[in-house]
């Protein structure tokens, strides 16, 4: 099957086949990795070994964490004000879709969560013009979403926003392009789109937000904490650290971001071609220069042949391509394991219904 799904999505295949050929017996082990001890040499190596792979391909500096938690993106939406924000203090939020919103509201539980800029009036089509945004210098920090995954809306450069951290929830993009880390104080994501299985999220975080004065939390919770124990306060997801690491030493093999980016530019490119030429047949409302390489949305001409477009497209062994409940209509994701040949087949899919029901 091709998977276009939104996530959990599609793990490369030779990730998938290098997994299921060690599920038995990693590494000389004689058990599965899923069995292996979390404190052992071998699972501390293997950590070890993920956090080099993931620095180098990101770049990342040296005076940035990287760890490896659990409880999913929207865990942190409350967990990055408790750690990030003195009691009783403010920080702004960028408002472009679902997931920023609900950043937002869940953050509003620990901060004065500021919406400073929202695109919610467009209904999240395109993105607030950075002139517009009302920023406070006095934030503790600054929360968007360079990807929002339902309507597919993504910003292409990284917003100036001054001496205030820029956190980042890139659950949808990260690692889909190259990166310049050093322009954020926080990023992280949850594994299921371009990483790894659901269970697992990835944050790379400055140190100097990790010094900040910690509020009375639970140990559990504090990013400091969990930073200064190698992201094992507790017992981690080894199973989805393992499987990261794989897919991290696929986007080596594969040439890196640089081809990543390529190969995600090249793959989007098809689909937005498609269906801007196809006479109005499919549409994509979003704002061009917000189109999203990694999750494009579409609508039929004819909401009535939505259910004959799924139908077919499964049976034709394209899975995942229903739109998000929010919104409706089809979204094809297009992730990093996603490959131009599953693109090609879904485009010239969508171009034979067309003329069947054009
Ligand atoms: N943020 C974005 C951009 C997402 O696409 C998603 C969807 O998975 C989430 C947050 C929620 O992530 P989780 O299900 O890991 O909490």
């Amino acid at each position: 099957a091709w998977n276009f799904s939104a996530g959990p999505a599609a793990l490369a295949e030779a990730v998938l086949k290098r997994a299921q050929a060690e599920m038995l017996d990693w590494n000389g082990s004689g058990a599965s990795v899923m069995e292996l001890s979390h404190r052992g040499k071998r699972f501390m190596e293997l950590a070890a070994a993920t956090e080099r792979r993931l620095r180098r391909l990101l770049d990342i500096p040296s005076n940035y964490k990287v760890l490896f938690l659990q409880g999913g993106a929207t865990q942190h939406f409350a967990q990055i004000p408790m750690n990030l924000a003195p009691e009783g203090g403010t920080a702004d939020y960028i408002v472009t879709g679902i997931f920023s919103k609900k950043a937002a509201s869940e953050a509003a539980f620990h901060v004065d969560a500021r919406v400073a800029a929202t695109s919610e009036s467009t209904d999240f089509l395109t993105l607030p013009p950075r002139p517009a945004w009302r920023l406070n210098p006095q934030a503790s920090y600054v929360h968007y979403t360079p990807n929002e995954t339902i309507r597919g809306l993504e910003f292409h450069e990284i917003p100036d926003v001054g001496d205030v951290p820029l956190v980042a929830d890139m659950s949808s993009n990260i690692l889909g392009a190259p990166l310049d880390v050093s322009r954020f104080g926080m990023i992280y994501a949850g594994a299921q789109k371009n990483i790894g299985p659901s269970g697992l999220v990835l944050m790379i975080v400055r140190d100097d937000l990790l010094a900040r004065p910690p509020r009375p939390i639970a140990k559990i919770l504090r990013y400091a904490e969990q930073a200064a124990n190698d992201s094992m306060l507790n017992t981690p997801n080894t199973w989805g650290w393992y499987l990261a690491g794989l897919t991290f030493e696929w986007i080596e093999q594969e040439g890196g971001l640089a081809a990543m980016a390529e190969r995600n530019a090249r793959k989007s490119a098809m689909v937005y071609d498609t269906i801007d030429g196809s006479n109005g047949f499919y549409r994509n409302d979003v704002e061009r220069a917000a189109r999203s390489r990694m999750n494009a949305s579409f609508v039929l001409h004819d909401g009535a042949l939505d259910s004959m477009f799924l139908a077919e497209s499964e049976a034709a062994g394209f899975i995942g391509l229903k739109g998000h409940k929010a919104v409706g209509g089809m979204r094809a994701s297009l992730y990093n394991a996603v490959s131009p040949a599953a693109v090609e087949a879904l485009v010239q899919f969508m171009r034979d219904f067309a003329a069947r029901h054009g």
